[in-house]
Formats: structure tokens, sequence, C-alpha cells
């Protein structure tokens, strides 16, 4: 008997009762500008220094909701200090797991971290804050301070693939897993959404946290419709008694 492996998997939803919005949900920022897309997608950014412009003052208007970690956040932090073995893989970019107190090499963010800038030509990484001052002073595209490359935001754009041991890291804790918990992801987008299906495969139980229906209810073992802010801390609270 001992502590089940508890894997969080979280989505947009996650965060939004920390004030982000979901900006490729309905009412997102995607839909309402359709040009918005290509400040995300690499190959027009690294073309492009308007879109590069126009890429830094979004980063810098993101920045500046100064988002916190919500209540779901800390649940799953605590659940963690309390000596139940946890892992987040998340689709997530803000980093509000490792601000609510999940340590940094428990969490693995398949689609990178707006947190940081990296150089697209040394790879040499810095803080977000660092390059959105400059961007305030008066640079509208800075470049690498290292070597003069294009920077970026840290986060996997699209047209990028996934960083491989990333995702390997995921692949291995949903197939080691013995609850899996999605949470706030419609578990559309792939590969990451699969990672539900491989958890289920290998004998996880599945339960799904998500106001919307996902094409992985079927095979979850229980499902929950009500909002984040309260499910989740109820879960997990139930969750900490549990051995296997
Ligand atoms: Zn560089």
């Amino acid at each position: 008997m001992g502590k089940p492996l508890v894997v969080v998997f979280s989505g947009a939803g996650m965060s939004t009762d920390s004030g982000i919005p979901d900006y490729r949900g309905p009412q997102g920022l995607w839909r309402r500008e359709p040009g918005a897309e290509k400040l995300v997608t690499y190959e027009y950014y690294m073309e492009d220094r308007e879109v590069r412009r126009r890429s830094w003052l979004m980063r810098a208007e993101i920045a500046a909701l100064d988002a916190r970690p919500n209540a779901a956040h800390v649940a799953v932090a605590e659940l963690e200090r309390s000596g139940t073995p946890v892992r987040v893989v998340t689709q997530n970019v803000d980093g509000l797991h490792q601000l609510a107190g999940m340590p940094e090499r428990k969490v693995s963010e398949l689609h990178g971290t707006a947190r940081a800038v990296v150089c697209t030509r040394c790879l040499v990484r810095s803080p977000m804050a660092e390059t959105l001052d400059r961007v305030a002073a008066g640079e509208p595209d800075p470049a690498c301070l290292n070597c003069g490359g294009i920077l970026k935001a840290g986060t996997v754009m699209f047209g990028e693939r996934l960083d491989p041991e990333v995702l390997a890291q995921a692949m291995a804790v949903a197939k080691g897993c013995e609850v899996f918990i999605a949470v706030g992801s419609t578990l559309q987008v792939q590969p990451a959404a699969s990672l539900a299906g491989i958890a289920a495969e290998h004998g996880a139980r599945l339960i799904i946290v998500n106001a919307e229906e996902t094409p992985y209810d079927p095979l979850a073992d229980e499902v929950i419709r009500e909002p984040i802010g309260t499910a989740l801390p109820k879960l997990l609270d139930r969750l900490q008694d549990v051995q296997v």
C-alpha cells in the first residue's frame, strides 16, 4: 500500500479564474482578431519585423494582467506538499503551477513558457520581464544581447514542434500514474490530448474536470462539470487519503 502517483494535466480552463483569457476559446483573441494568429506563427514571426513588434506588445499586455495562481493551482501544490507524488503536465504557458508552489522539476510545460525569452539563433534564455522592459523603453523588436539574433517568447509557436524531451517525460508519467486528472482542457490538441488515452490504457483512473464535453469522456471513470475552482480542491482533498 502506498500513495498513488497523481498526474494533473491542465489546459486553459485551469487559469481562467486567474484572469487569463482562453486565447483559442470561443471569445478568444485569435477569433476576435484573425490576423492575431500570425503573431504566434513561427514563419511569420521570423520573417516580419512588424509581426514581432505586435507580438511583443501582446506579451506586454498579457504580462500586465499580473495573473496570480487560483484555488485550483494552490490545491495541486498542497497535494504535492502533503506527500502524495504529483506530476503536472500542462498546456498552459503562464507558470502559475510553479508560482503556487509546485517544484519546477515536477511540471512539464508542453507548450513552453511565457515567463522566459529564448534567442532563435544562440538559444540563450532570459526572463521575459527583461525583454519587456526593453520594449517599454522604446525597442520595438529587441535583439539578443548575446548574439544579435531574433528573440522570441519561450512558448511553442504554431509551426514549431513540441520539445521531444518534455513530451517524452509527459508520456512516461501518463503511463506510470495511478490517477490522471485532466483539468480545463477540451483534450483536442494533439499529441498532448492523447495523454489521457495513454493513461487510461495503462490502467490509470481517468478523471475529467471540464465544463464542456471532451472526446475522452466515454473513457473516463469520472467526469466533473462543476467549476474548476471549487471542484478540483474537493477532488484532491478526497485523493489525499487514497492508498493503492
Ligand atoms: Zn542569441
